[in-house]
């Protein structure tokens, strides 16, 4: 049985870290027992000052806070869990097979917190309800563990309760943030100054390829192809080795270069593009969407007779516009994140065409379209490549900055087919 930071592809150095912490942190642990022990027996008042408050030395291998980074699908949110399920391993190694991190890995282990922003951001009445439960004693006797993914979706509220939390950590509690980088726009500079940065690298294609064969049964040369398609981002390739439909919405992005002829198929472009990312999205919420608004009503007693029911209903209405709101920042974020899975493949098109302009001695990222991107080469040179490369990066860029998707895409479109 492989223990649980095997799944972490391509990132021996942050293995070795975290697993110096896992130990460092069963060594407190043991510590802690030790010095409690004879303190029960004897009865002899023991100052709070003999410890170090939460008994973590900031310059040993464990402490409370830690941040994350690397590029979407480098495996933060994956690093987060393991390490997680290593601290609360009975064994303080993430052994893999112990009751500690099975239940951690299985997302059911009573200490850990796993936080997924569903909307644009993390609000400040749903962290503080976070920092009020992490400051419990742990009920397995190890640490509270919070993770955090998506840090950098907090809202500045969000972040000050957080902050707050990691500025005084209660003795057991860890918290864990996941976020693109240390940089300010996505984590605050008094917050990262409180965590240990673990930077994860963008996993190589070959590291990819070998975790898909291995632990989803991928077969070998599809398992390469979907590796080098993804571009290092784990979960897209092994949706692509295994997902008919996540293949199909790759193929028509890539159709796009052919399909520039003019101004109006390029607005036409524009419209397929953004109409796919929203498919794409609405398949994925509609379900989770369904599913919670029927929970809710059922708890509001919806479809009960009599007054009571009528005041239920009316003062049912504020929480179901809640809800809506909820679901509607979730549907807009998952647009985005469709759109941008979208323009990524879109990128990797014409950086192929520009690396084959340059002759440069790289591997294409995307193999089937190689011979598509080498006549854009011949075509474009390595000028015209570059150019489009950098429309298409401007199109992501314009979207994060809140720019209307179909304006940002039309444009995109517009620059592609002009070059
Ligand atoms: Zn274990």
């Amino acid at each position: 049985m492989p223990d649980v930071f095997a799944d972490l592809v391509g990132q021996d150095e942050a293995v070795v870290e975290l697993r110096r912490a896992a130990a460092a942190a069963a060594a407190v642990l043991r510590a802690g027992a030790a010095d409690r022990a004879p303190a029960l027996v004897a009865a002899a008042p023991t100052s709070d000052d003999a410890l170090p408050a939460d008994g973590l030395d900031p310059s040993s291998g464990m402490t409370h806070a830690w941040i994350f980074t690397g590029p979407p699908g480098s495996g933060r949110s994956v690093a987060a869990r393991a390490f997680a399920a290593a601290l609360e391993c009975v064994h303080g190694t993430g052994c893999g097979e112990c009751p500690g991190c099975h239940t951690t890995m299985g997302g059911t282990h009573a200490d850990v917190r796993m936080v997924v922003p569903e909307g644009l951001s993390i609000g400040v009445g749903e962290m503080r309800a976070l920092v009020l439960r992490a400051a419990s004693t742990p009920s397995g006797g190890r640490w509270q563990v919070v993770v955090i993914e998506d840090a950098d979706r907090l809202t500045e509220a969000a972040g000050n309760a957080l902050l707050k939390a990691i500025e005084e950590p209660p003795p057991r509690t860890v918290f864990l943030l996941c976020a693109p980088s240390t940089h300010p726009d996505d984590i605050s500079v008094t917050i990262r100054s409180r965590c240990r940065v673990v930077p994860l690298r963008q996993p190589p294609a070959a590291a990819v390829a070998e975790v898909l064969v291995r632990r989803d049964g991928v077969a070998p040369d599809v398992a390469q192809w979907a590796a080098a398609a993804a571009q290092g981002h784990v979960g897209r390739a092994r949706r692509l080795a295994r997902d008919p439909e996540a293949r199909k919405r790759r193929e028509a992005v890539l159709a796009v270069p052919r399909r520039l002829t003019g101004v109006g198929a390029a607005f036409d472009a524009a419209s397929a593009l953004i109409e796919a990312a929203e498919a794409e999205a609405e398949a994925s919420v509609t379900e989770a969407d369904t599913t919670e608004r029927a929970a809710l009503e059922t708890a509001l007693g919806a479809g009960g007779t009599g007054r009571g029911a009528a005041g239920a209903i009316r003062g049912a209405a504020g929480q179901l516009k809640e809800l809506e709101k909820r679901q509607k920042s979730r549907a807009t974020r998952a647009q985005r994140d469709a759109l941008d899975r979208a323009l990524v493949d879109l990128a990797g098109f014409y950086r192929d065409a520009l690396t084959m302009a340059l002759r440069a001695p790289v591997a294409p990222v995307h193999t089937d379209t190689a011979a598509l991107a080498g006549a854009g080469a011949q075509k474009w040179d390595a000028e015209g490549a570059l150019r489009r490369l950098e429309a298409v990066l401007a199109c992501r860029a314009a979207i994060e900055a809140n720019v209307k998707p179909r304006i940002a895409v039309e444009a995109m479109m517009l620059a592609l087919w002009k070059g």
